[in-house]
């Protein structure tokens, strides 16, 4: 189930949302069992953390005082399309203008430097896990057969 309304707070338009997340019992993805259903509210939820829906948590938290985040993803960590790339994979553009404003890519000092794979999806780890220490962020990961809106 999946509801929206909206109103205007502090210059920002704030939807409020709310969404059914049903959850299968660990390990059991037969038709047998019966998954719980739980409601969340929340003032937006935002389907994707890769870069776009990273950047847009980041900066409505630190815009906003108050509103809240249920972010999803169907892979079980944050970083998107850097989770299925090459380990020797990098940044086209030094690191120090890539990722989300509150936290800096950092390179090695007096380098410029492309940021790794690897150091990609830490950097994301590390931002996610600031978002979650604010206690307005939620993140749902694997949500494939989890999460269910229906108009
Ligand atoms: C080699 C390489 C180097 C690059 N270098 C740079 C650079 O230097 N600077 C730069 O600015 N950009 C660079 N880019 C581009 C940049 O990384 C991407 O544009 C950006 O990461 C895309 O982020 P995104 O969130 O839009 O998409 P994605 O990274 O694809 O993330 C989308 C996320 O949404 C999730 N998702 C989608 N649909 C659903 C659904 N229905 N339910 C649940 N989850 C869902 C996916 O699982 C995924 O995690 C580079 C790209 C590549 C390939």
């Amino acid at each position: 189930m999946f509801g929206v309304d909206g109103e205007v707070s502090n210059d920002v338009y704030v939807f409020r949302t709310w969404c059914f997340v049903f959850v299968w019992p660990k390990g059991n993805n037969t038709a047998n069992t019966s998954p719980t259903a739980e409601l969340l509210e929340t003032d937006y939820l935002v389907v994707g953390a890769g870069a776009s829906g990273m950047v847009f948590v980041d900066e409505l938290l630190h815009r906003t005082e108050d509103t809240t985040f249920v972010l999803i993803d169907r892979l079980s960590q944050p970083g998107g399309h850097w989770n299925h790339a090459y380990s020797f994979v990098r940044l086209h553009q030094p690191s120090y203008f890539y990722g989300v404003n509150s936290e800096l890519l950092e390179g090695e000092k007096g380098k410029i430097d492309y940021a790794s794979k690897h150091e990609i999806l830490t950097y994301y780890e590390k931002v996610l896990r600031k978002m979650l220490d604010t206690g307005r962020v939620v993140f749902l990961s694997q949500t494939r057969d989890m999460v269910r809106f229906n108009r």
